[in-house]
């Protein structure tokens, strides 16, 4: 059937499901479509991955996986590696040290009201801005990876694996025009979110839109009214509070457990 059970999901919550089906989706189905992967995709995976294990905030068997997957790509020296190969690494491991990612996905905060609606991309922007903001907190990040690094990783994993290509196109429009001007960890957060909102502007009333989830410019009023401001009768963002919400929202305490395994 096409119908599955609502499960029923509070806005301003984060959802650890959400995020662990993304990390499934990402590596074990969009990653692995690609029988081999060299050059510029297996950069692409390697930082992804690099990324992940420094700044998920995963629960600890799934920290144990990203680690080991990690370890595992920092030792590849040949310039390619097979799916086959991969597949192996990205295995459930039980025995020694448990190391397991959920094998499917269950969408909660990202749950559409039909099958087509929201789900993967809606868990890959929360990702996203969770890891951005994650960055925030290592305040001593030194020079090289930079202020860039999250969205370095992003900007290569959607253009090297994310199976919507249009977006794809679309996401790397953006960061051609402005991702290096990004200067702090903070300004990362910030250009992603403004650039989200940009998004969210484009798809409003398209088809994409799920009708009962309507493409808002984020946060929303209800959910940060200190982020809304009128000056000169115009509708502005306060920053800095925006930032401070951000920060607040992407946090590890604002994350529920509900419905993982
Ligand atoms: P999403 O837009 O997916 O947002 C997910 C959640 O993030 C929201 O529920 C909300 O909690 C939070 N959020 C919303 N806005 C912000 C913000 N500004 N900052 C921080 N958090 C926010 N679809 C297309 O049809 N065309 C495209 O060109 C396209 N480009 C995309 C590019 C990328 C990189 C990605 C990841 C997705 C893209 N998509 C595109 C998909 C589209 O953006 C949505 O993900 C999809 O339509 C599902 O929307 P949603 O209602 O679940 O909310």
């Amino acid at each position: 059937t096409t119908s599955t059970p609502r499960r029923p999901a509070d806005r301003s919550k984060v959802y650890m499901a959400d995020l662990e089906s993304a990390l499934h989706y990402a590596l074990r189905v969009e990653v692995a479509r690609f029988s081999v992967l060299t050059g510029e995709q297996l950069r692409a995976l390697k930082y992804f991955v690099a990324v992940l294990a420094k700044y998920f905030p995963g629960r600890p068997f799934v920290q144990n996986f990203l680690r080991s997957v990690d370890r595992w790509l920092r030792n590849v020296r040949e310039s390619r590696i097979s799916s086959s190969a991969l597949e192996l690494v990205l295995t459930n491991r039980k025995e020694v040290t448990p190391a397991v990612l959920s094998n499917n996905v269950t969408w909660v905060g990202c749950q559409g009201s039909k099958l087509h609606f929201r789900g993967y991309p809606c868990s890959l922007w929360t990702l996203f801005h969770l890891l951005t903001v994650q960055a925030t907190r290592h305040p001593v990040s030194p020079p090289p990876p930079g202020p860039l690094e999250v969205l370095g990783a992003m900007r290569g994993y959607i253009r090297s694996f994310f199976g919507c290509r249009e977006c794809a196109q679309h996401f790397e429009g953006m960061a051609v025009k402005s991702m290096d001007k990004v200067r702090s960890v903070d300004q990362a957060a910030l250009w992603l979110w403004s650039r989200h909102n940009r998004v969210n502007a484009r798809l409003a009333g398209t088809e994409t839109e799920d009708p009962e989830f309507p493409k808002l410019q984020w946060p929303p009023p209800d959910l940060c009214p200190a982020c809304h401001g009128v000056v000169n009768r115009r509708h502005v963002w306060d920053e800095a509070a925006v930032l401070r919400f951000l920060k607040a929202h992407f946090s590890p305490a604002n994350i529920i457990l509900d419905y993982t395994e």
